[in-house]
C-alpha cells in the first residue's frame, strides 16, 4: 500500500501543479500533508479502481481466466487497464461492423449513468427475454425440477426452441401458433399475422416431438396421448409483461398437430377510437355503451374481429360504478374489476344457464360472448328490457341477416323491435404498413373510375414491403363497420313481417354489402388500406 502511496505523489502533485512538484519546496512539504485536492482526487481514483474492478469482474472485457489478473492490476493502475481494454475492445467491435460511433457515445453514457448493484440484477432479466410458465406462474424447473446430464442439456435446447418460437409469435403480432406435421416428414410452425398464416420455420420430425411434448406439458396436457383432441394453457413471460396462451392438440395424418392462440392483453386494453371506427359511428357507440339499458348486437363471420369490439365497448363502461359482468366462451383478456365467466359445457355451464344465474346478481351491464342458441337469445333480449345493458355478438352476415337468424332462434318481431338498440355488422381489413405504403399508381381507367363518384384518389395508396411487415406492405388490421340503429322505421318493418326470411337476409346483404364497401372505400381514399382488401372482405359476406 505504501508502495501504492509512493507512486500516487508525483501523480497527485501532478494534478495539484507542475510548478510544486518541480521545486525542492513541493517534495520536501511531504505527502501525507492535508490537502482538500489531493482527497479529491484520491477518492475519484479509489472509486475509478473499484469501478475497474466492477466492470472486469462482471464485464465482458477480460476472459474468465484472466480476470483474477486482470483484477490484481486494477488495484493499482485500475483505470489505465479498464481505459486500453476498452478502447481495444471497442475499436474491434467498430471494425467488425458491429456497432457505429453513436453506439459507442450511447454505450459510454450509459454505463457511466447506469454503474449500480441495482443495474446488474435489471440486466439479468433482461438477458432472459422469455420465459415460459404454466398457467399458474410456476417455471418449468418449478414444475419438473432440474434434469441432469445430458437429457438435461437437451431437454434446454427444446425448451430454449419454444421459447424462441413464442417470442419471435408475440413480436411478429401473430394471433395463432400452428405446429403440422407434413407429409414430407418435416413439421412446419406457421404464424397466423392478421389473418394470413405464413410459414416461420421447419423443424426435423424428432425435435419437433420433443417441441410438441415441451409445449403440451407446460399446459398440463397429458404427453402420453397423442391422438385424442385436448386442452391447454400456460403463459409466458416477457420484460413487457405476461401474455397468455391456448393450447389445443389433436391426432392428423403423420403425427400431432398443435394450434396456439396468442391472447395478447395489449388487445383488451384497445378503446373505441382504436378500432377504426368514423367520427359519426364512434358517437353513435359510444353514447349507446354509456346508456342504462338497451342492447348492441355485433356481428360478422369468423375472425371479423367481434370480441375486440365488445372489448373496446366494455372498456368505456366505467367498471367502479357500474357491475359489469361477462359471460365468455373461452376468457380471452382478462379486464380488471369485472366478474368475468367462463362457460364450459362439459361442467354444464352453458351461455344460457350462466345468464340466467347472473340475472340474479343485480348487474348493471352483461356481455354475453356470443349468442348461439334460442335460450340465451330470449334471455339477453329480456335482460336488455328490463334495465340492462347488454352486449352480445352473432354470427351473421349482415344486419338484417342478423335479426333472421334471431327469428330463427324463435324469436318474436315483437320482442326484437323493442328490445335491441343497434346492431353493428364488421369485417376487418389489412392496414398498409406506414413505413412502406406509397402512393399507388393508379391506371387511367381507375382514375376515371373515381373522377367520375366525385372522389379525389390522390391520398390512395398501395403496399410496398419492409422488414417491420415482414415484406407483406401490411401492418395490423382495422373494422370496416355498418352500423344499423333499430329506429321506429325498422321496428315498423320488423312487425309488418311481410318479407320472408330469405328475401329479408338477402336485402340486408345486399344493403350490408355496399354499406361496407362505402365505409372501405373512405378509408382507401385515406390511404389506409386498398381497394383488393375491401374488395376481399366484403365480396363475401357469408
Ligand atoms: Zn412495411
Amino acid at each position: 500500500m505504501l508502495y501504492f502511496l509512493d507512486n500516487l505523489g508525483p501523480l497527485l502533485a501532478a494534478a495539484e501543479g507542475i510548478s510544486d512538484f518541480i521545486t525542492p519546496e513541493g517534495v520536501e512539504r511531504g505527502l501525507l500533508d492535508f490537502s482538500p485536492v489531493r482527497v479529491v482526487i484520491l477518492i475519484a481514483w479509489v472509486y475509478l479502481c473499484m469501478y475497474s474492478m466492477h466492470r472486469i469482474e462482471f464485464g465482458s472485457l477480460v476472459a474468465p481466466r484472466y480476470k483474477i489478473l486482470a483484477n490484481t492490476f486494477a488495484i493499482f493502475i485500475g483505470p489505465f487497464i479498464l481505459f486500453v481494454l476498452y478502447v481495444a475492445n471497442t475499436t474491434h467491435r467498430y471494425q467488425e461492423g458491429e456497432i457505429d460511433f453513436e453506439d459507442i457515445l450511447h454505450e459510454l453514457a450509459g454505463s457511466l449513468l447506469n454503474w449500480a448493484p441495482r443495474n446488474k440484477r435489471k440486466t439479468a432479466v433482461v438477458q432472459k427475454a422469455i420465459e415460459l410458465m404454466d398457467s399458474s406462474g410456476k417455471s418449468f424447473a418449478d414444475v419438473y425440477g432440474e434434469q441432469s446430464g445430458r437429457e438435461n442439456s437437451e431437454g434446454r435446447q427444446i425448451i430454449q426452441m419454444a421459447e424462441e418460437i413464442i417470442l419471435e409469435a408475440i413480436h411478429e403480432r401473430a394471433s395463432d401458433i400452428l405446429v403440422d406435421p407434413k407429409t414430407t416428414g418435416d413439421f412446419v410452425v406457421r404464424f397466423r399475422i392478421d389473418g394470413f398464416l405464413s410459414a416461420a420455420r421447419q423443424i426435423e420430425p424428432e425435435k419437433c416431438a420433443a417441441l410438441v411434448n415441451s409445449i403440451k406439458a407446460v399446459a398440463h396436457m397429458d404427453i402420453s396421448e397423442k391422438r385424442r383432441p385436448q386442452d391447454g394453457s400456460f403463459m409466458a413471460r416477457i420484460p413487457e409483461g405476461s401474455v397468455y396462451f391456448r393450447v389445443a392438440s389433436a391426432g392428423v395424418m403423420g403425427g400431432e398437430k398443435l394450434s396456439i392462440r396468442v391472447l395478447n392483453q395489449s388487445a383488451a386494453m384497445l378503446g373505441l377510437e382504436d378500432i377504426g371506427l368514423s367520427d359519426h359511428n364512434l358517437k353513435i357507440v359510444a353514447g349507446i355503451a354509456n346508456q342504462p339499458s338497451g342492447m348492441v348486437l355485433v356481428c360478422g363471420p369468423t375472425g371479423s374481429g367481434k370480441s375486440t369490439s365488445l372489448y373496446a365497448m366494455l372498456n368505456t363502461i366505467d367498471f367502479y360504478t357500474r357491475n359489469v359482468v361477462t359471460i365468455e366462451d373461452p376468457i380471452e383478456y382478462v379486464l380488471p374489476a369485472v366478474s368475468q365467466i367462463e362457460v364450459n359445457p362439459k361442467a354444464n355451464i352453458t351461455f344460457a344457464n350462466t345468464l340466467r344465474s347472473v340475472l340474479r346478481q343485480d348487474p348493471d351491464v352483461i356481455s354475453v360472448g356470443e349468442i348461439r342458441d334460442g335460450e340465451t337469445a330470449a334471455m339477453a333480449l329480456q335482460a336488455s328490457q328490463t334495465g340492462h345493458l347488454v352486449l352480445a355478438t352473432l354470427h351473421a352476415s349482415s344486419n338484417l341477416a342478423a335479426l333472421v337468424r334471431l327469428m330463427d332462434l324463435g324469436i318474436k318481431p315483437l320482442l326484437l323491435a323493442s328490445a335491441i338498440t343497434v346492431i353493428i355488422s364488421q369485417r376487418l381489413v389489412r392496414r398498409l404498413c406506414d413505413k412502406c405504403k406509397r402512393p399507388a399508381e393508379l391506371s387511367p381507367e381507375e382514375v376515371e373510375g373515381f373522377r367520375r363518384k366525385g372522389l379525389d384518389c390522390s391520398g390512395v395508396m398501395e403496399p410496398g414491403g419492409c422488414k417491420g411487415c415482414r415484406g407483406t406492405g401490411f401492418h395490423g388490421r382495422t373494422a370496416l363497420v355498418d352500423i344499423m340503429t333499430v329506429n321506429d322505421q325498422v321496428k315498423a318493418n320488423l312487425l309488418d313481417g311481410q318479407l320472408g326470411f330469405g328475401d329479408l337476409k338477402l336485402q340486408g346483404d345486399e344493403k350490408g354489402r355496399s354499406t361496407l364497401r362505402k365505409e372501405g372505400l373512405r378509408r382507401v381514399l385515406e390511404g389506409v388500406t386498398t381497394l383488393e382488401e375491401v374488395k376481399r372482405v366484403t365480396s363475401n359476406l357469408g
